[in-house]
């Protein structure tokens, strides 16, 4: 058995990442996201994930969310397009002209109920777009090995927290069992996954750990695991290789964190800070 390779991602690596805004560009060089977020009750995961994707530079976003999302969306994201599903409560269908996307985010709020998972089902087969799959998407994936036999190669970016983890991977008996849990299931399905925790770990379909060095426990709270679906998916959809989403993703989320941190403390913290401090962020990797 080789050895982990094991990389620590720096300030100085992603600032090599960071492209700078061409002078004669237009938001059609920036990228479409879209994002299938929210259900009854959970529609802030849609409006986090939201907020965050536009302060992360696409060009445009589109959010499809449940009708009982439709004027909470309009009122709370102004910048972004909204798509109405049929159903009020659950996500139950896809939009049409998909390929007109070149993202699409999913799972914040969505929940698990069998019409969703269809939904989920039917982004995997039948879209060839890069998907950065969260939360709940997690969940439906992990439970069904249907929809795992289903995952397209080299196109999908997981960004579990250790429960969801467990779900699609299976249990491990300590944490670095469950680092090679996570290289043998990345070098399986060809994905992508940031590890979540206090110290996120990136792996790539090559098997390659890299852990992040931003971030503190002020950001164990509630949503913010939504602003960095929506910040990975904006990455993506500006046409960062996928590695490169979750590099530059993941260490501007923490730095955003701690750049909050500086103003509010750890313990009120809460997820919108992040997305208010992320022009900072951005600012500080330019
Ligand atoms: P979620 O559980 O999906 O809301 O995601 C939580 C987010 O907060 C992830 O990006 C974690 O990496 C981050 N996070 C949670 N706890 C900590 C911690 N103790 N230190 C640093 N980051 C954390
Ligand atoms: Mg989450």
């Amino acid at each position: 058995e080789a050895k982990t390779d094991h990389y620590f991602t720096t300030l100085e690596d992603v600032q090599q990442l960071l492209k700078p805004r061409r002078k004669f560009s237009h938001k059609g060089l920036y990228g479409h996201a879209l994002l299938l977020c929210g259900s009854l009750g959970k529609m802030g995961a849609a409006v986090l994930a939201a907020r965050a994707c536009l302060r992360s530079g696409v060009g445009l976003l589109t959010v499809h969310a449940p009708s009982v999302g439709y004027s909470i969306l309009q009122t709370a994201v102004p910048e972004a397009m909204t798509l109405s599903d049929p159903n009020r409560r659950v996500l139950s269908k896809l939009p049409d002209q998909m390929d007109k996307y070149s993202v699409v985010g999913a799972g914040p709020g969505i929940g698990t109920e069998r019409q969703t998972k269809t939904v989920i089902g039917q982004l995997l087969a039948t879209t060839s777009l890069p998907l950065v799959l969260d939360a709940d998407a997690i969940n439906l994936v992990g439970s069904s090995d249907r929809l795992k036999a289903q995952l397209p190669r080299n196109r999908v970016i997981f960004t579990p927290h250790p429960k969801e983890f467990e779900r699609l991977v299976g249990k491990s008996k300590d944490d670095y069992d469950r680092l090679e849990n996570m290289r043998e299931f990345c070098r399986e399905y060809a994905c992508y996954m940031v590890l979540k925790g206090s110290h996120s770990a990136i792996c790539t379909p090559e098997g390659e750990v890299y852990f992040n060095t931003t971030g503190n426990p002020g950001m164990a709270t509630g949503g913010t695991g939504d602003v960095l679906t929506g910040i990975v998916t904006a990455l993506v959809a500006q046409n960062y290789t996928l590695k490169e989403a979750c590099l530059l993703g993941v260490y501007l989320h923490g730095l955003a964190g701690d750049l909050a941190r500086e103003t509010v403390g750890e313990i009120s913290l809460i997820a919108s800070d992040l997305i208010e401090q992320l022009p900072k962020a951005f600012r500080r990797l330019a």
